[in-house]
């Protein structure tokens, strides 16, 4: 499985084209924007500086693997000699139910489609192609490069043979595979969203402020950082389409977002992308920075 194609070069798409290039793979990072194209590029020489600084890669693997990426607009032209692709496109189904029937009718016909989505029903989205079951999710966490699980979610019709050949593709690049089924929100997201928007809740409500929600999780949970600087992390849009998606998969009210992060969203303070969140991300600032708005 050499040939790689990734579609969208967002937070996880530059990435996941990090990880695969750098074990080998030839790698087409797709995106509509040649402005995300350019700075997924961007993100991951910062990347592999930062791996070359730590001494985990060589100057000559850094060289290898950027040579390894190259970067394309037109999705048909991109998958069209893919053994596997990867979806991870902006996390909307009926953009992805598109972007599969497009992949669908330009890949080869053996290639794998995998979607990295965090949420939406991989089994709908393989319903909108020819081959079901060659369709899986493969839900990397962020930061890719760092992160090592692979949440494998198989659809109702993926083939076996296709999940074991991305469990052990998972393994080889280094990434420990962890298999569930395709329901709302799969593992991950199904029992971290509602802890997030629980602190969404205990803020909007007047019950702590940012920094003390943050620290009585981190330190009381012993999480590494707290859900609403690791919300700012994932960014708020995405977490708000999967609370919807819990929401309306279940149809369960205790998945209702909180009415604060659909303001935050509609305002576009989205967290770390767009510069603002529950945090406020300038440049060269040190340290976390509760936002105005919070403070
Ligand atoms: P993002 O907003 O950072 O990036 C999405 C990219 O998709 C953008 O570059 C956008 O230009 C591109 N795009 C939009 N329409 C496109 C099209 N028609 N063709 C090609 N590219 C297109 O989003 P993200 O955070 O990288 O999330 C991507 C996927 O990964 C989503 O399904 C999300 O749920 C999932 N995911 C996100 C995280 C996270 O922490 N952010 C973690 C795991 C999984």
């Amino acid at each position: 499985m050499r040939n790689v194609s990734v579609i969208g070069a967002g937070t996880m798409g530059n990435g996941i084209a990090h990880v695969f290039a750098q074990n080998g793979h030839q790698v087409v990072l797709i995106d509509v924007s040649e402005a995300q194209l350019q700075k997924a590029l961007k993100t991951i020489q910062k990347n592999l500086d930062r791996q070359l600084a730590k001494e985990l890669i060589t100057a000559e693997q850094k060289e290898a693997t950027l040579q390894n990426i190259i970067t394309e607009s037109r999705i048909e032209k991109g998958v069209d000699a893919a053994q596997l692709v990867v979806e991870a496109a902006t996390e909307n189904e009926a953009l992805k139910l598109e972007l599969f029937k497009k992949a669908d009718a330009a890949a080869p016909k053996d290639c794998i489609l995998a979607t990295n989505t965090s949420s939406i029903s991989v089994t709908r989205i393989a319903a909108a192609t020819g081959r079901p079951g060659q369709v899986i999710g493969m839900h990397f966490m962020n930061p890719v490069p760092v992160m090592k699980l692979v949440e494998v979610i198989n659809g109702y019709a993926t083939a076996q043979s296709v999940t074991a050949t991305i469990v052990e593709l998972s393994r080889k690049l280094g990434k420990i595979p962890a298999l569930a089924n395709d329901y709302p929100g799969f593992v991950a997201n199904r029992i971290l969203m509602p802890m997030i928007n629980e602190a969404i809740y205990s803020l909007y409500e007047g019950v702590a402020g940012v920094e003390a929600i943050d620290i009585i999780m981190k330190l009381g949970m012993a999480h590494p950082m707290g859900p609403l600087q690791l919300a700012d992390f994932i960014g708020l849009d995405v977490c708000l389409s999967i609370l919807n998606v819990l929401y309306s998969g279940f149809g369960n009210p205790k998945y209702a977002a909180c009415p604060l992060l659909v303001n935050m969203v509609a305002s576009g303070k989205l967290g770390i992308k767009s510069g603002e969140g529950f945090y406020s991300y300038t440049q060269g600032s040190k340290g976390l920075v509760v936002s105005e708005k919070f403070r």
